[in-house]
């Protein structure tokens, strides 16, 4: 959890400075805000939901992502009346898929999505955002960024058409699967894993000799700002999103040291997917990020601080420390204290949970008004006065 807090919180601090604000979305919605906007044909859909009727008789669905849901809530809100709309989000995300290292069934992602610009430079601002969010987190150097385009509609419908006339003619060695994909979403046949798959997408049309003519410069702007800003990409063709409403820019952070779960950081962006979703055509893009794949990766965080152990003996001094124990943690500092044990046992928790000092509140030493306070690592210990405890464990902070 440290670490996973850790990613979560410079996140959310280098979103701040690049203006994006947290927002929260339910972790269930209607199966129908998903179903649509993530495609029918997609893994996702198709397997990996998490949908249920409630008691209510309605189909409901675990997120399994967030884009739909920070939409969804952006039409259903009005806040289309106030773009651009700059959001970050972290939270759990579900699906049903088989659990391996880096990939589990309730996982978690942190996010941004800008609604309302289309130009480019809107792609470049959430791409350079993940890359300051990856170097913060010491990743930049760890993971490449892929880069690709799928163009405007009109450049996809004619990709769309040329890889149909490839794929049908290779029909016969095509996995089951992407037999079934090639009229409905002959795109995704280009990231499938399957070997026999591979093979003939090697054979496959690029995108590039679809494009038009505006749909290139869209991606030169895009791929001049990340060159003003010093972000490395390599391009890459495979790099797909089969549905519609996503356009131009898609990108992914591939790290190569996470075996085949490599994609830390996915996006792109998704011009049709308002007004797909019944709101009023707006542009987005946007990306996600899983947390616990970034938090395979980091280094451990910090410890939290060492803890000052409270050693009472006897009545008295167990009154003492419950206050004292008070006191200590409005003052900041982290405070143990056991119910139970004598000297001898008390002091063994102390080591365990490797406090700083001890501060043993002895009879005759409060009769003095004073404590035994115990430095544990140099195992010295001293009379301190109670009036003066505060400032003598300040010296314990470091
Ligand atoms: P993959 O190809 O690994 O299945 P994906 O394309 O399904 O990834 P996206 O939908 O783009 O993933 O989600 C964005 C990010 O969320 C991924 O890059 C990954 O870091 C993380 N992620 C996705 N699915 C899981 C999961 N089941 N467990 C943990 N992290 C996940
Ligand atoms: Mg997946």
């Amino acid at each position: 959890m440290r670490r996973h807090r850790v990613v979560v919180e410079i996140a959310h601090a280098i979103s701040e400075r690049f203006g994006y604000d947290e927002i929260a979305t339910p972790i269930f919605e209607f199966t129908e805000v998903f179903k649509r906007p993530i495609g029918e044909t997609t893994d996702i859909v198709m397997k990996e939901m998490y949908s249920f009727d409630d008691k209510g008789g309605e189909n409901i669905t675990l997120r399994p992502e967030n884009t739909a849901g920070v939409v969804r809530a952006v039409i259903a809100n009005g806040l289309t009346q106030s773009l651009p709309l700059r959001f970050f989000y972290a939270g759990p995300m579900f699906r049903y898929e088989r659990p391996q290292k880096g990939r589990f069934r309730q996982f978690h992602q942190i996010g941004v999505e800008l609604i309302g610009v289309k130009e480019p430079e809107g792609d470049v601002e959430v791409i350079a955002l993940g890359a300051e969010i990856l170097r913060a987190l010491g990743l930049l150097d760890r993971a490449e960024l892929q880069l690709n385009t799928l163009g405007d509609a009109a450049s996809r419908q004619a990709y769309r058409d040329a890889l149909v006339k490839y794929f049908s003619q290779h029909a016969g060695q095509l996995s089951e699967d992407s037999r079934a994909r090639l009229e409905r979403n002959p795109l995704r046949i280009l990231d499938s894993k399957d070997e026999a798959d591979r093979k003939i997408n090697d054979g496959a049309p690029g995108f590039e000799q679809h494009l038009t003519p505006e749909s290139r410069d869209f991606f030169a702007r895009v791929r001049a700002g990340l060159d003003a800003l010093g972000i490395k990409y390599t391009l890459n063709p495979r790099l797909v999103r089969g549905l519609d409403y996503y356009t131009h820019t898609a990108f992914e952070f591939v790290t190569t040291e996470l075996g085949s779960q490599g994609a830390v950081l996915a996006g792109g962006r998704y011009d049709g997917l308002m007004g797909v979703m019944g709101g009023p055509e707006t542009p987005g893009v946007g990306w996600a990020a899983g947390i616990e794949r970034l938090a395979l990766m980091i280094a451990e965080p910090a410890s939290p601080p060492r803890a000052i152990a409270l050693v009472p003996i006897g009545e008295a001094g167990e009154k003492r420390a419950l206050v004292l124990a008070q006191e200590l943690r409005r003052d900041g500092f982290s405070v143990d204290l056991a119910y139970s044990g004598n000297l001898q046992k008390r002091m063994r928790r102390a080591d365990k949970i490797k406090a700083r000092a001890a501060v043993i509140l002895g009879e005759d030493e409060l009769k003095r008004g004073e404590a035994a306070v115990r430095d544990l690592d140099a195992g010295t210990q001293e009379a301190v006065p109670l009036a003066a405890l505060k400032d003598r464990l300040a010296a314990f902070r470091g």
